[in-house]
């Protein structure tokens, strides 16, 4: 039974390679033509060679026939004594021509009676068929039978003298086609022959041309396994064939992609553990210079605790954002999509954020063109929400204001949140949504920031099928414009 399995498989597999079909179709290629040409060849010459058989015999026994007639052979005297050596002549040619052709000639008078059989066994017999009535009606019919080896033919005896062509009688002459099959067998040993000589070479041949022909595919299959092993570094290249040049060049595109995504793993990485370190590092020089110093007064320890407690916090916000980009990084079914009104959603995360604001005294005000019900992740939309809102907060200028506009057509809402802060430089803008990526490094961390909330918004916007956009100008203020479908878009 395994065995069984295991054979079919390895069938399968062997069927299944380019190689082996291409050898398969070079061989028939090669043996199919030589088969027919052999079929071809054999048959036609057979053919050929029973009509031209036929040719030459009728043609002697035309002239025999000729000769029956002016020596009236076929008359009832024909046993007088002294035509009997005329007789004897025609007799002989018979003969002659039978045994040449390893046949038997008979010949049928007009009564159908049988007057000579070379073989002497039909003498005085009679005849009715069908050929030798077509005969005397002036047929020349020839039939060969190659199931039993022999041709059958009739021809009329003529009395050319006469005025209307009398049919005088019939030869019914059949003769042996040994000699034809004898050759034929020949042909077909020779035609085995040859097509086993060309078997041999049209193996060799599909052998070869296919290993040659797959060659350009075993490079790529080869450079691909160098690559993987990390032997080879730059791009690969086989260019014998387009087909072998265009997997190369997908190749080539997923490597790159590959090694783009590998280079922003170790950077992410790398940056991770700089953000982490940064708080860590804080803490130690705060731990240290309290140890060592001796007889430090209450009030230092306090302050320097407190200065502890707030790198504590911020290591604590880094990890949580983290956590929330692995969250978002998940495929999408990790999306908790329900129809939720994103107006009290708003309304909501602005309350929260209100304290914050009334610190800096900046002013939130939220606008709502047309109520919004749309179907979303609610905790990843209000993430969109608050992380925007709180970076309008954090980068504006005291006194400044923050403006919430939401809006819908019939496909998509759009919320705006403008703010009347520092604004962010043009070059800047691609880089924004990287993670740590910050404008201002030193007074991003001042004001909390973990360079990982436009990351998020950004990832969250796009699980939602969404765009994001923003405008901006510096000193003058900054523009996000999120634009998310009303139905949820799997
Ligand atoms: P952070 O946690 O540092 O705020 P973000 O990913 O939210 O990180 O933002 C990335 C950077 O983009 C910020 O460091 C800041 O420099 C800039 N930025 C984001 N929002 C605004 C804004 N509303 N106005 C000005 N600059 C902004």
């Amino acid at each position: 039974m395994f065995l069984n399995i295991s054979d079919k498989t390895k069938n399968t597999i062997f069927l299944r390679s380019f190689r082996a079909r291409l050898f398969i179709i070079i061989l028939i290629l090669g043996i199919v033509p030589c088969l027919i040409m052999r079929y071809g060849i054999v048959n036609g010459y057979e053919n050929h060679a029973v009509e031209q058989r036929v040719n030459v015999v009728q043609n002697q026994l035309m002239i025999v026939a000729n000769h029956l007639v002016s020596n009236n052979y076929l008359s009832n005297d024909r046993a007088v004594g002294s035509k009997s050596d005329t007789f004897d002549v025609i007799d002989a040619e018979l003969e002659t021509i039978a045994n040449l052709y390893e046949g038997r000639v008979l010949i049928v008078n007009k009564n159908f009676k049988v007057v000579k059989d070379t073989y002497d066994l039909s003498v005085d017999k009679i005849i009715i068929s069908e050929e030798v009535i077509r005969c005397f009606n002036g047929e020349n019919i020839s039939h060969y039978d190659s199931e039993h080896g022999y041709i059958e033919m009739t021809t009329p005896i003529t009395d050319t003298n006469s005025s209307n062509n009398d049919i005088k009688g019939v030869m019914l002459t059949s003769i042996s086609n040994d000699s034809i099959v004898g050759t034929m067998k020949v042909l077909s040993r020779k035609a085995v022959l040859v097509e086993a000589l060309t078997l041999v070479v049209v193996l060799f041949l599909a052998f070869a041309a296919s290993g040659l022909l797959t060659k350009p595919f075993k490079r790529v299959t080869n450079a691909i396994i160098e690559v993987r092993d990390g032997h080879r570094d730059e791009a690969i290249s086989v260019t014998d064939y387009s087909e072998t040049v265009h997997i190369v060049d997908a190749f080539n595109q997923m490597l790159a992609q590959m090694r783009a995504q590998e280079k922003s793993r170790q950077e992410f990485v790398s940056n991770v553990s700089h953000e982490l370190k940064t708080p860590m590092a804080s803490m130690k020089v705060l731990a240290d210079s309290l140890l060592g110093e001796a007889n430090v007064p209450a009030e230092l320890y306090r302050e320097f605790l407190v200065d502890i407690g707030k790198e504590i916090d911020r290591e604590n916000q880094i990890i949580t954002d983290l956590l929330s980009l692995v969250k978002m990084d998940k495929a999408v079914s990790a999306m908790n999509v329900s129809s939720i009104s994103i107006n009290e959603m708003t309304e909501l995360v602005l309350k929260r954020l209100r304290p914050i604001a009334r610190k800096k005294d900046v002013e939130l005000v939220f606008e709502s063109i047309r109520p919004v019900t749309a179907e979303v992740d609610e905790v990843k939309m209000m993430q969109i929400v608050t992380n925007l809102v709180e970076n309008a907060i954090k980068y504006n200028k005291d006194h400044g204001s923050v403006k919430v506009t939401l809006d819908a057509d019939y496909q998509y809402f759009t919320l705006e949140v403008a703010d009347t802060g520092m604004g962010i430089p043009e070059e800047d803008f691609a880089h924004i949504y990287e993670r740590f990526y910050r404008v201002d490094k030193s007074h991003s961390r001042e004001i909390g920031g973990t360079g990982l909330g436009l990351a998020i918004t950004k990832q969250a916007v796009l699980l939602h099928k969404g765009t994001i956009k923003v405008t901006s100008a510096e000193n003058e203020g900054t523009t996000f414009v999120v634009k998310i479908p009303l139905n949820y878009i799997k």
